[in-house]
């Protein structure tokens, strides 16, 4: 399996060879050359197997250049129950992702399980093992250098902890984060991650990996690399568990599906994409934005606007508080038949502000990709928190919450509608306090998590200080 860039000048790469990077040199994103096609032998066997089994078989399919004995140890080592076992439902903790049915019929698939409480431990520890065994591999070394105001940097960190040949240094807005989120980071002892709490916001310690990032010597001499939304070995991670879900809720395979995806960055549901581009009978894609909703404009129009920074809006369900959706390249370059150079023409005007597809060939083939949107706002978030809690007695989060607003008003008929549970309540305390007038419980384990010793370093928001931290620590 080889992989090719959107934009169309970059030469084709292996499945290792763009695990390390970020975007391809021409600017463009890694797909593969053509989606695998599962059989319909291969999904009757694989509706038996255990998570981290299904993992290798899916796994393998893209990571053709690495050895299925050295894959299937890491899909091992890394879906065991003991990495996601903070299910709602201890017993089923051994499922990785379990579902939970709703009264009123809808499917939670809870995808936050892992030691993060979000979404994104599912692949982010797969990573964490994959960036270990390819740099050992190469005798090389990694120095990831990231900004986050949450879920993101925490993920990271909890899967690269204690990897030989990788070092974390995570930039945090000093201050500014939940006290469960700093908590969860800061209290880190590893010797190989490195928080660094910038005095002033989040975009300032965005701009300052950007900066660090744009110093190539720099870069190249001390071996910088990201963790960010559009890695493909994220993305690829991520179909696996639709398969599960699949599985969890169908007796056979002539059934279909239909998913509902909390979206920001387009990554959690181009993973759904992808999984029914490989022929899993997903009947629809529904795409569920807050009120950052240039992704449910575009669904619903054809025209795609994305925002600057000041015009997004900061919400409850901040890890959808995106107006620049860095994956969304991938499904329009499928959307326009894979050509990279309508895709690089579209790209030049995103550059200008958007496009607008509505009145093109291309806009008619959306409906064989069984996408369809909606949008939620805070009042939306509250009363879905408030139902869920009366109806069925479970705190949901805020960004499921809007997953769940959505897929209630779409209303799909004649399958099941699994909405992804994308990180648990006590991340976001605060608004199901506003909610429900009491707070959520952290699961069992982390009770304590507030009171450990921390480990940061405070920093002015600087590039020369970061990048002679980095210096410093890289020996
Ligand atoms: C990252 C995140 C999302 C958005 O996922 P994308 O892949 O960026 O679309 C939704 N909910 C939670 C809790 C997240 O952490």
């Amino acid at each position: 399996m080889r992989y090719l860039s959107t934009r169309g000048q970059s030469p084709a790469q292996s499945f290792s060879d763009i695990l390390l990077g970020g975007l391809a040199p021409d600017g463009g994103l890694y797909l593969p050359e053509q989606y695998p096609q599962v059989t319909a032998e291969q999904l009757a066997a694989w509706r038996q197997l255990s998570y981290a089994d299904l993992a290798f078989e899916i796994l393998s399919l893209f990571a053709t250049d690495i050895p299925a004995a050295d894959l299937r140890d890491i899909c091992q080592r890394t879906y065991r129950a003991e990495v996601y076992g903070y299910a709602r439902q201890p017993e089923k903790a051994a499922d990785i992702t379990p579902i939970t049915w709703l009264k009123e019929g809808i499917g939670l698939l809870e995808l936050s399980n892992g030691p993060t409480l979000a979404f994104k431990d599912m692949a982010m520890q797969l990573l964490g093992n994959l960036f270990e065994y390819v740099l050992a591999k190469r005798g090389e070394e990694i120095n990831i250098l990231g900004a986050t105001s949450g879920d993101t940097g925490s993920a990271a960190e909890y899967a690269m902890r204690g990897k030989r040949g990788v070092r974390v240094f995570m930039l945090s807005p000093h201050g500014k984060m939940s006290a469960f989120q700093r908590a969860q980071m800061y209290s880190l002892q590893d010797e190989n991650i490195f928080n660094i709490a910038v005095e002033g916001m989040f975009d300032d310690a965005q701009d300052i990996v950007k900066a660090v990032s744009n110093d190539h010597a720099f870069k190249a001499r001390y071996k910088i690399g990201a963790v960010n939304s559009i890695n493909w070995g994220r993305i690829a991670a991520q179909v696996v568990y639709y398969f599960k879900g699949y599985f969890a809720a169908t007796q056979d395979n002539s059934q279909q599906v239909a998913f509902c995806v909390p979206s920001g960055n387009f990554g959690n549901i181009c993973a759904g994409h992808i999984a029914r581009m490989m022929g899993l009978p997903i009947g629809k894609l529904i795409l569920a934005t807050n009120e950052n909703d240039v992704l449910d404009e575009f669904f619903k129009s054809g025209a795609y606007r994305p925002r600057g920074t000041a015009e997004t809006f900061v919400t409850s369900s901040p890890s959808m508080d995106i107006s620049k959706a860095s994956n969304f390249e991938r499904f329009v370059f499928d959307l326009v038949g894979r050509n990279p150079a309508r895709l690089a023409e579209l790209w030049q005007q995103v550059d200008q502000g958007g496009f607008d597809l509505s009145s093109s060939p291309e806009w008619a083939q959306l409906e064989q990709f069984a996408f369809v949107s909606g949008k939620s706002s805070h009042a939306d978030r509250l009363a879905t928190i408030r139902s869920v809690f009366a109806s069925d007695g479970l705190m949901i989060d805020t960004h499921t919450a809007d997953g769940i607003k959505v897929a209630r008003e779409i209303a799909v008929t004649g399958m099941p509608v699994l909405v992804l549970e994308t990180a648990q309540a006590v991340k976001f305390a605060e608004t199901i306090q506003e909610a429900l007038q009491q707070s959520p419980a952290a699961p069992q384990g982390l009770a304590d998590l507030e009171t450990l010793p921390q480990r940061i370093t405070v920093m002015p928001a600087d590039v020369e200080q970061v990048k002679q931290f980095i210096v410093a620590h890289s020996e």
